[in-house]
């Protein structure tokens, strides 16, 4: 019988003595799976591939996987189960702390973007009350307070400058008026933090260019703050948290550099 590795899997062929592999070497089951095919008394299994290559070094290292699992099973006989329970319990202990304490590290980051969500209001024009975005999406970054919603940008209209101004840690861009058709208010400009370009452009906003519609979250009451100068607004903005961004390029060159070179 001749037959892809579809074989290997589940069909069993209880006359067959003898398994020869050519040169197909998935993981460590594959190899087991493919010799277990053959099964009578003297049974053989054979991989044919050419020496020192790609699969002859992952048939190698498969059958070094099995023998060290049957090590393994050995040793587990020896061990009263009170003591494998143990011992797993104990495992499995360090590895929900060591997961809890990772699970936490990005909680953290989360939880702090969050922590002003009681904040209930809406952001609009002062012009004309077009609705800007949500009072808790504002964040302050430096003199900048704006809103840290990636939908922003469809509430306004951005005026790209020809000469954009550069600052030591920023580069304006132009300026964001009103989305209103009818309106076009100034509200303020598209900055780019040249520190955080993945989060850039940002569009602060002028604080006498709008107002806040403040709800209490108890009676429902709401509120219009105008205000000139956003630090004299009667409630702290939450100051923005650059998300701790972890390089996973480095992870993916690894997973690349292993497949198969055909
Ligand atoms: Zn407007």
């Amino acid at each position: 019988m001749i037959s892809t590795d579809v074989v290997q899997a589940g069909l069993d062929i209880p006359e067959c003595s003898l398994v020869l592999r050519y040169d197909f070497v998935p993981d460590s089951i594959g190899t087991v799976q493919a010799r277990v095919r053959a099964r009578t008394v003297g049974c053989a299994y054979y991989l044919i591939t050419t020496k020192d290559s790609q699969n002859y070094m992952k048939e190698l290292d498969n059958r070094q996987c099995e023998q060290d699992l049957k090590e393994v099973l050995e040793t587990w006989k020896g061990i009263s189960s009170d003591l494998f329970k143990e011992q797993v319990m104990k495992k499995q202990t360090s590895l929900i702390t060591e997961w809890n304490e990772s699970l936490t590290k990005t909680l953290i980051t989360e939880t702090t973007m969050l922590k002003n969500i009681e904040l209930i209001g809406d952001v609009l024009c002062r012009a004309c009350g077009y609705l800007l975005g949500k009072l808790s999406q504002v964040r302050q970054h430096g003199q900048s307070y704006f809103i840290s919603d990636h939908d922003f940008y469809n509430r306004i209209e951005e005026k790209v400058s020809s000469e954009p101004q550069e600052y030591l840690k920023t580069l304006v861009t132009g300026k964001a008026l009103c989305g209103s058709k009818n309106c076009r208010t100034e509200l303020g400009c598209i900055q780019v933090l040249k520190d955080y370009q993945k989060i850039s452009p940002i569009y602060p906003l002028k604080c006498e260019s709008i107002k806040i519609k403040l709800i209490e979250k108890e009676t429902g009451k709401e509120q219009i703050i105008l205000k000139k100068k956003w630090k004299k607004m009667p409630f702290t903005i939450p100051l923005l948290e650059i998300p701790c961004t972890q390089n996973n390029d480095d992870i993916f060159y690894d997973a690349f550099d292993i497949l198969p070179s055909d």
